[in-house]
């Protein structure tokens, strides 16, 4: 007989504390809680409570504290900002009303079911985060809080399934994004066990309990759980795009055949199947857009935040003959965001492809962009690292603060806190981040071109010399490098102290 379900590596759900919790139905909800109850807080202290950057809940939880374990917690475990996401808390009621009182909702309309309008959300927010400076203002950063759960709820109201998630979160899609190089995914344990599945529940869930035969023995019915919203279906599924760990597919199997596995990361990079919910990587545009914006907008966002783009922005201020600063943040936008990329990538792609003979150059970017983004999230890794460890202390008297402003407290606030790492130690960490996300984008690129290169000749029969895959790749290597060396020269200028005492200080 064969095993009903079975570990074939390290599964966190097995785990004995983790996976028992995980495991139990109400796990999203008992994380979605605290942090939810965290948000409200924020955004209280930022509409009402001091309005210095470094002395606010608002400022400091969400632009160091909120963003530095976003990207440890997608570098060292998953996507568990999503899987605890406050958002997701109060749309709970819109979901209720879409299907008690909408008739189930709409389903979202064709042109938007992709990641354009997420892209857009995204470039705008880096831009408003620029302009306002966004870092610095308690209330904007409250009123950006409010205005997200606001626009949650009235998507996942009108649009059936996890529309807000998937087509339209721009923190969802960074997660997704550094989701590509997390150690752990949700994943089947025995694809032997799903072949022999007729009810498929992980995907379409059943609402009401039914006992289910599997090899003559009788396993847990159905218990009214979700499938998954996001129409990532598992015996289909690759990777973690998309996946926002919400924990449904797991409590929906009634053959309890889903893990949280550990995996190789960045391995599903490397190649290019059919995957469900979203299809193949290279046939889409959104994707490889979103990658693009994601990693030149990693080194745009670190780029704004040192001093020689104080002189740049000046000297376009000074060229177009302005006083505002839209004109010259449009056009560092546009150098940053669009003309760069397409004078690396325009390139790359055409020399892939004259070597590659067998894709087009549109596919073959499509298919190569992936390589950049472990490069791409290692900048993301090295900046926030940097805040989270110049001022990670400061919550302390932020705290003391707070609850003396609301009668709790009656203490000093410990204002001499603040950085968690000598000062010494910062630049020899944002390094080695680098160095670890350039070795792991040239890993990708030669696996990527590997894979690519073996398709071709399957479908050609054109045989190629053993250094081939070394070949299509090198363009991808050398952008990587570019961006290597890019990163550090961005690490080693003085760097705006954003959300600490040192910044009120003029450090
Ligand atoms: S419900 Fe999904 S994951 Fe579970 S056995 Fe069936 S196909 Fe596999
Ligand atoms: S239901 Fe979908 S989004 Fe949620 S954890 Fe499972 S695969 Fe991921």
């Amino acid at each position: 007989m064969t095993a009903i379900a079975r570990a074939p590596r390290v599964d966190v759900l097995t785990w004995p504390v983790v996976g028992r919790f995980l495991k139990w139905r109400h796990a999203r909800l008992a994380m979605q809680i605290p942090v939810f109850l965290l948000a409200a807080l924020i955004i209280f202290d930022g509409l009402v409570g001091p309005q210095l950057a470094p002395k606010n809940l608002a400022t400091v939880g969400v632009w160091l504290h909120y963003r530095g374990f976003v990207v440890l917690a997608l570098l060292v475990a998953g996507n568990l900002f999503c899987m605890a996401c406050p958002f997701m808390l109060p749309r709970r009621a819109g979901r209720w009303v879409r299907e008690h009182w909408l008739r189930g909702g709409r389903p979202v309309p064709a042109v938007v079911r992709n990641k354009w309008v997420a892209i857009g959300l995204i470039v705008l927010f880096f831009f408003a985060y620029e302009l306002f400076a966004l870092w610095s203002t308690p209330w904007w950063t409250a009123w950006v809080a409010l205005a997200y759960f606001a626009v949650a709820i009235a998507v996942d109201t009108v649009f059936q399934g996890a529309a807000f998630c998937k087509h339209v979160c721009p923190l969802g899609q960074f997660n997704f994004f550094g989701s590509l190089i997390s150690p752990l995914e949700i994943k089947v344990r025995d694809s032997g066990v799903c072949a022999g599945c007729r009810t498929k529940d992980c995907i379409t869930a059943r609402p009401a309990p039914t006992p289910i035969t599997l090899h003559g023995m009788t396993v847990r019915g159905a218990n009214g759980e979700r499938g998954c919203e996001l129409a990532l279906f598992q015996e289909r599924k690759v990777g973690n795009m998309d996946c926002t760990f919400c924990l449904d597919c797991i409590h929906a199997c009634p053959r309890d055949n889903i893990g949280i596995v550990a995996r190789t990361p960045t391995k599903e990079l490397w190649s290019d199947p059919w995957r469900s919910g979203i299809g193949r990587f290279s046939q889409r545009s959104d994707l490889a857009a979103l990658v693009i914006v994601l990693t030149f907008g990693a080194f745009l966002n670190a780029f704004a935040m040192i001093r020689p783009v104080y002189a740049l922005q000046a000297g376009l201020a000074n060229l177009l003959q302005t006083q505002s600063r839209v004109p010259g943040l449009v056009l560092l936008f546009i150098l940053g965001l669009v003309a760069i990329p397409a004078a690396l990538l325009g390139p790359a792609s055409l020399i892939t492809h004259a070597q590659a003979r067998g894709a087009g150059a549109g596919e073959v970017l499509r298919r190569y962009v992936w390589a950049l983004a472990p490069m791409g999230f290692a900048m993301w890794l090295a900046h926030y690292a940097f805040h989270f460890l110049t001022g990670a202390l400061t919550v302390v008297p932020v705290v003391q603060t707070f609850l003396s402003d609301v009668g709790l407290y009656a203490g000093a606030a410990r204002w001499d806190l603040g950085p968690l790492t000598p000062q010494s130690w910062l630049f020899p960490i944002e390094a080695a981040l680098l160095y670890a996300g350039a070795i792991a984008s040239i890993v990708v690129a030669v696996q990527i071109a590997g894979n690519h290169l073996s398709e071709i000749r399957k479908q050609t029969g054109a045989r190629r010399g053993p250094y081939a895959a070394l070949g299509a790749a090198a363009p991808w290597i050398g952008l990587v490098l570019l961006m290597l060396v890019f990163g550090i020269w961005i690490m080693l200028q003085p760097m705006e102290m954003r959300g600490t005492m040192m910044m009120v200080s003029g450090g």
